[in-house]
C-alpha cells in the first residue's frame, strides 16, 4: 500500500487520537526508516525514545524468532526463565532488587502507584497520597492521567482518580509542603519527556531524596524514558548519585517489542503479596526475551557511554545554532534527551525537516524533541545541525 491508501483507511477506521499524519513508515534499519513509497529517513526520534538500539538490531530480532520458536505465552501461573534473567540483569545493575513486569509505561506506573499505597496500608500507616509534577507525564490509563500534572490530558475525563496532589517541578519548598501527613509518596520524572524537556536543578533529585527520608514516604522515579541510556547514565537518577525506592521503565526496554517494568527494593516490595497483583501478558516470554537481548545489547556496546559524549556534542552544536538563529529560544539537553524551544509552531520546523530526510518530534506545542537511537555518530548529529540550519534561515 502506499501512503495515500494507508491514510484513506486510517481515517476510516482507526479512531483519530493523533491527528494527520506525514509519513507510513514501513522498514527500518539501524538508525534509518522507510516510507511506504521507499524514502529513506535519518531518524531522530527512534519511536519517542523506543527503538534506542537502532531500528533491526539483529540481536534482538534473532532473541524475538528463536522466542517465537520456543514459546509464545505462558502466563505467570509458570515460571519464565527469560523473565528471571531479565530481572536479575536489571537488579546487576540498579539499587532495585525485585521487579514486576507489565506491558506498557503506564501500566508500571500503575504498579508502582498501586504498591507504594498497600506498603503503607500493610504497615498500617495508610498514606494513599502521592505527590507528582506539574507538567509531569506518567500514562494515559485514569490513574496515570491523574498522577500527571497536565489539564489538558484531563479534559472530558473526570471524575479522576483520588489521591494526587501536584507541586511545581524543580522547586523543593513546593515540593515539601505538598507533604501532609497523607502522603506516602513523591513520583517524578527525573527529566520531563512530554512535558517539554524540563531538567531540575543539578541538586535537586538529592534534595528531594533527603525530603522523602526526613519525611519516611517514598521516593518514585519514572524512569520510563529517561532509564535505559537516554539521558547518558543507564538510569537518569545516577547523574545524582541517589537511589529511589521505587522506579519505572517501559519505552526502549525491548528496543520496540512492548513491555514496562516496575522496580523496587526488597523492603518496598513487600507491599504486593500473592493475589494483589497480576497481568496476563506482563513479563511474557517473547517480550523478556526481546528485553533480555536488548539491554544485554545496550552495555556490550556501550551505547550509554556513546549517547552522553554524542549529547554533549549535539547540544554543544544546537547553542551554536542558538546564537545565529532567533528563532531558537533555548536549548535543553541531558545526553540524548534534547528540546529546542522555539518561537515558531515546532511542527513548522519538524515538516521543514521531512522534507530535508529527518525525523524530529514534537514536545507540546514549541519544543522541538529530539530523541535519536543511541548508535548514531557525530556525522548524524552534522547531518541533522546542517539541515537545521538550513530549515530555519528559510523561516
Ligand atoms: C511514555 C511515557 C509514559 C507512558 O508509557 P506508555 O507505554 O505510553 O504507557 C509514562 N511516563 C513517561 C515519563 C513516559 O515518557
Amino acid at each position: 500500500m502506499n501512503t495515500q491508501e494507508i491514510q484513506t483507511l486510517a481515517n476510516q477506521y482507526v479512531i483519530n487520537t493523533y491527528g494527520t499524519r506525514k509519513l507510513a513508515l514501513v522498514r527500518g534499519e539501524g538508525k534509518y526508516v522507510w516510507d511506504a513509497e521507499g524514502r529513506r529517513y535519518l531518524d531522530f526520534l527512534a519511536g519517542i525514545s523506543v527503538v534506542n538500539l537502532g531500528h533491526c538490531h539483529p540481536k534482538v530480532t534473532e532473541a524475538i524468532c528463536n522466542q517465537a520458536q520456543q514459546i509464545l505465552h505462558t502466563s505467570n501461573l509458570y515460571y519464565i526463565e527469560s523473565q528471571v534473567k531479565l530481572a536479575e540483569l536489571l537488579s546487576q545493575h540498579c539499587f532495585a532488587d525485585k521487579w514486576f513486569f507489565s506491558n506498557s509505561g503506564a501500566e508500571a506506573n500503575e504498579a508502582a502507584i498501586k504498591i507504594a499505597r498497600r506498603y503503607w496500608q500493610q504497615k498500617e500507616q495508610p498514606k494513599p497520597t502521592i505527590v507528582t509534577a506539574h507538567a509531569s507525564f506518567h500514562g494515559r490509563t485514569l490513574t496515570t492521567i491523574s498522577a500527571s500534572g497536565q489539564p489538558k490530558l484531563h479534559d472530558g475525563f473526570s471524575p479522576l482518580m483520588q489521591g494526587f496532589k501536584y507541586a511545581d517541578f524543580n522547586d523543593l519548598a513546593a515540593l515539601e509542603k505538598a507533604i501532609t501527613p497523607d502522603v506516602g509518596a513523591i513520583l517524578l520524572e527525573p527529566v520531563q519527556g512530554e512535558g517539554g524537556v524540563g531538567i531540575p536543578d543539578e541538586n535537586y533529585l538529592t534534595q528531594v531524596r533527603q525530603l522523602c527520608n526526613d519525611k519516611n514516604i517514598l521516593m518514585i522515579l519514572d524512569e520510563i524514558q529517561t532509564g535505559l541510556g537516554r539521558t547518558g547514565e543507564l538510569f537518569a537518577h545516577q547523574h545524582a548519585d541517589i537511589t529511589p525506592d521505587i522506579m519505572t521503565l517501559a519505552k526502549s526496554l525491548g528496543n520496540g517489542v512492548p513491555i514496562g517494568a516496575m522496580g523496587c527494593t526488597d523492603e518496598v516490595s513487600q507491599g504486593f503479596s500473592i493475589g494483589s497483583h497480576g497481568s496476563t501478558f506482563g513479563g511474557n516470554p517473547l517480550c523478556t526475551a526481546a528485553a533480555l537481548a536488548s539491554v544485554t545489547a545496550l552495555l556490550d556496546e556501550k551505547l550509554v557511554e556513546n549517547a552522553a559524549g554524542m549529547g554533549e556534542y549535539f547540544k554543544e552544536e544546537l547553542l551554536t545554532l542558538a546564537d545565529k538563529h532567533a528563532i531558537i529560544k533555548e536549548v535543553r539537553g541531558k545526553g540524548l534527551m534534547i528540546g529546542m524551544d522555539v518561537t515558531c509552531t515546532a511542527a513548522v520546523i519538524i515538516n521543514a525537516m521531512f522534507e530535508k530526510d529527518i525525523i524530529v518530534g514534537p514536545a507540546g506545542l514549541h519544543v522541538v524533541r529530539f530523541l535519536p537511537p543511541l548508535i548514531i555518530h557525530k556525522e548524524d548529529v552534522d547531518t541533522v545541525i546542517s539541515a537545521l540550519d538550513d530549515v530555519l534561515g528559510a523561516l
